[in-house]
């Protein structure tokens, strides 16, 4: 289940607000600050977006008064790069209120979600009692549950949670990915983002292995080493194992490796951590399973490149970082020459094993960080992140390609009986230089790859 929230928006880009409504939340819009006063004194919305160029009499009067009005909820300032310079030095938009724009939408998805669901204050830790303690166990799994759509903020609020409730400095999330048995670190306070990726957690090798195998809460009362995050040897005397269970299957690990205070665990910590685990399983095991659908739906069945559904999803987030960023961003349009030539003289079957070939050589021809998409039926598209027509490299990667698929030597007999193979065309743009937005950026590569067919097929033409 998907809970969803709401809150308030004023500004005159709404569209740049409508990722997060399809992911779930409720916009209420306001189109003064007036009306965005009344608002968030009236409903239970749980944060505002406010454009800054709006903001009247004066941005510094319009904030105070929306800040009264938010009380505790946050309040976010989407501003341009230009102005947050000019606001800085001033001092009355906070850092932490800052909502550059252009925004990535995941950036803002995750601001938003965090903005209307803080960790549970630090101070909350003393249960009190059994009824205190199933009392925040629900509390804390329903903020969770917010996340089944999304793996990353989900991982964050496990272990925001737990470090509240804990009083725990250092909070590791191991989840289970591909190989069986094996654990990934995805959220690891205190590690680094290089050596988190490599941080592996083995279902019953080391001491936090071990005791996830147990599937059941460990407390362990020495001082060691956790060998599964670092070698780094902890200074408490005490640390905790808590897998999370779903059916029969551990689908993830959290350990509580360092506390702010001295001392062991006690049973109240543990009792916690073990209704905490029995519904954070369940959480993460939907969560797990909503990203394998996900994945299964943004991949091409005939060969495993990314669809149009992906593709439609990230070229706008990628025009968007390279606008941010001032990075150059190229796409690459690709059809295959003569396709149904080659299908009439070899079979559709064979067809389709050709356009396999053809997707392994492109990923064999490009960057991991490229983006390789089947467009349609015999056409591709590459989004090339950081990729400078100027230098000249965007047109290089996509001849590459070129090059390998004319080398594969895909042969077949055309009707007059000369013996061909199959050759690709290409057309290739960049932005900002030959476009300024997305929809503009596969015109222009469109029209390349028009005037490629036109020039004789079997070559990459640039904007
Ligand atoms: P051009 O060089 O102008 O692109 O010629 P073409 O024959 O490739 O162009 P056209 O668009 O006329 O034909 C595309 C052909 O590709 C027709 C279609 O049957 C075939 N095709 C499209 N998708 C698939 C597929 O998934 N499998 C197979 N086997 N053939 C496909
Ligand atoms: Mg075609
Ligand atoms: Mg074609």
């Amino acid at each position: 289940m998907i809970h969803t929230f709401e809150i308030l928006y004023v500004g005159r880009h709404r569209d740049e607000v409508e990722d997060i409504v399809s992911r779930g939340a409720i916009v209420h819009d306001a189109s003064s600050i007036y009306e965005a006063i009344a608002t968030l004194k009236r409903t239970g919305v749980g944060a505002a977006i406010v454009e800054f160029e709006g903001l009247r009499p004066s941005p510094e009067r319009a904030l105070a008064a929306l800040r009264r009005a938010a009380g505790n909820r946050t309040v976010l300032v989407s501003m341009t790069p230009d102005e947050w310079e000019m606001a800085r030095p001033r001092g009355y938009v906070h850092q932490d209120e800052v909502l550059l724009r252009p925004f990535y939408p995941d950036e803002l998805w995750r601001r938003v979600t965090r903005a209307v669901l803080p960790p549970p204050a630090k101070a909350v830790r003393s249960f009190g009692g059994k009824a205190d303690r199933l009392a925040a166990i629900i509390d804390d799994a329903q903020r969770l549950n917010r996340f089944t759509s999304d793996l990353g903020s989900l991982g964050e609020h496990i272990v925001a949670v737990v470090k509240a409730r804990l009083r725990a400095a250092r909070v590791s999330l191991f989840l289970k990915g591909e190989e069986p048995d094996v654990f990934t670190a995805v959220e690891a306070a205190g590690l680094d983002r290089e050596v988190r990726e490599k941080a592996l957690l083995r279902l019953g090798e080391g001491v936090a292995g071990e005791a996830a195998a147990t599937k059941a809460v460990t407390v362990v009362r020495e001082a060691g080493r956790d060998g599964a995050a670092s070698e780094r040897v902890y200074r408490q005397s005490s640390y905790m194992i808590v897998p999370l269970v779903h059916g029969q299957e551990v689908v993830g690990v959290i350990c509580v490796t360092e506390r702010l205070e001295e001392g062991p665990f006690g049973e109240e910590d543990k009792a916690y951590m073990e209704g905490f685990a029995d519904l954070a399983g369940q959480i993460v095991a939907n969560a797990l399973q909503f990203r394998a659908a996900d994945e299964l739906a943004t991949i091409d069945e005939g060969t495993q490149l990314f669809n149009k559904r992906h593709f439609r999803r990230v070229l706008p987030m990628e025009v968007v970082r390279a606008k941010r960023y001032k990075h150059d961003l190229t796409l690459a349009m690709i059809d295959v020459d003569h396709f149904k030539l080659y299908n009439d003289a070899m079979g559709h079957q064979a067809g389709d094993r050709a356009l396999a070939t053809i997707a392994q050589i492109l990923r064999e021809s490009f960057r991991k960080s490229d983006i390789i998409v089947r467009y349609g039926g015999e056409e591709f598209a590459v989004i090339m992140p950081e990729t400078s027509r100027k230098e000249g490299n965007g047109v290089g990667f996509v001849d590459r390609a070129r090059k390998g698929v004319e080398a594969a030597g895909l042969s077949f007999e055309d009707p007059t009986g000369r013996r061909r193979v199959l050759t690709i065309s290409g057309g290739v743009a960049t932005l900002p230089l030959q476009a300024a937005t997305g929809e503009e950026l596969i015109e222009k590569a469109d029209q390349a790859l028009y005037r490629a067919k036109a020039r004789g097929r079997n070559c990459i033409v640039g904007a």
